[in-house]
């Protein structure tokens, strides 16, 4: 007597992750691994996002840099004053400024 088993392949269940092959990238899209295969790693645009839910490539570095600061910095706004470090919440920057600057921190 077999058992049935289920079969869960089901490609609807939308939380499913597209894991890229050749490097750390996941995608919640399809069309999004796709299109980071192939500006990526066809070598087309070799500086891909380090943001990983980010799709986006480029060709050049300072594409890269700006695309960057013009997207993804706005989701952390809060910019430590003693390096370049950015933080998404303000506790998380209050943190780290006790952390590593509290010598320069007047009191
Ligand atoms: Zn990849
Ligand atoms: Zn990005
Ligand atoms: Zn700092």
């Amino acid at each position: 007597m077999k058992k049935h088993l289920r079969e869960s392949s089901s490609a609807s269940s939308g939380s499913s992750k597209y894991q890229c092959s050749m490097c750390p990238h996941q995608f919640s899209q399809r069309s999004h691994l796709n299109q980071h295969m192939k500006t990526v790693h066809a070598g087309i645009r070799p500086y891909s996002c380090p943001v990983p839910e980010c799709p986006k490539a480029f060709g050049k570095r300072s594409d890269l840099k700006s695309h960057v600061s013009s997207v993804h910095d706005n989701e952390r706004p809060f910019e430590c004053e003693f390096c370049d470090r950015k933080f998404a919440k303000k506790s998380n920057l209050s943190r780290h400024r006790e952390k590593l600057h509290r010598d320069k921190l007047e009191r």
